[in-house]
């Protein structure tokens, strides 16, 4: 019985530093990628001042698959589509803005987020007019019109015509594709 009690906080211990190696190791790898790094520095703020850059982000692919998460990549480099309803930010409205996981510019403002029900996070309207391009998307024996960040090119999601006023769209986004970054409230 006594060897028993001097077993069990040993074996405690044990469990918590495998548990803290197992952290640690995690952070790391992803600090190897480059991906916590690589928008970090944006703020709200200068997210918010993020309006006049037009200058294009281009990287291979390779950059890309270094950059990005696997789910993240397939959404925004293979025009992939994320499970509806689990996802980040379908049920998400705290204040602030969503900017593009690819290269950081600012794409949508929590004011045109509402609930469309659809299991995504929906828009009425892109943060600016030209912060996302359109294209036509022929997959799927279907015509959808394809929205993609028009600094780097990735594919965030799709727009509809089933929105609500003041425009009737409907920006219907993947979770993975975006990066939400709280309104601070000593930036008012
Ligand atoms: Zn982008």
């Amino acid at each position: 019985m006594n060897k028993l009690l001097i077993y069990i906080p040993v074996l405690l211990l044990f469990a918590a530093c495998n548990l803290q190696g197992q952290e640690n190791q995690q952070t790391e790898s992803l600090n190897d990628m480059g991906h916590l790094n690589h928008l970090e520095h944006i703020t709200y703020q200068s997210a918010m001042a993020d309006t006049s850059n037009t200058k294009k982000v281009v990287r291979s692919e390779e950059e890309w698959k270094e950059l990005l998460s696997s789910d993240e990549y397939r959404v925004l480099r293979k025009e992939g589509t994320e499970i509806p309803w689990v996802n980040k930010y379908n049920s998400h409205y705290e204040d602030g803005v969503y900017i593009c996981k690819g290269c950081g510019q600012p794409l949508f403002s929590s004011e045109t987020k509402y609930n469309s029900r659809s299991g995504w996070p929906s828009y009425w309207a892109p943060i600016r007019e030209d912060a996302v391009d359109e294209r036509e998307d022929n997959s799927f024996f279907m015509t959808r019109t394809e929205i993609v960040c028009s600094r780097c090119d990735s594919h965030i999601g799709h727009v509809f015509d089933d929105g609500p006023e003041p425009t009737g769209l409907r920006y219907c986004m993947n979770s993975a594709a975006l990066k939400f970054i709280a309104k601070d409230e000593s930036a008012e």
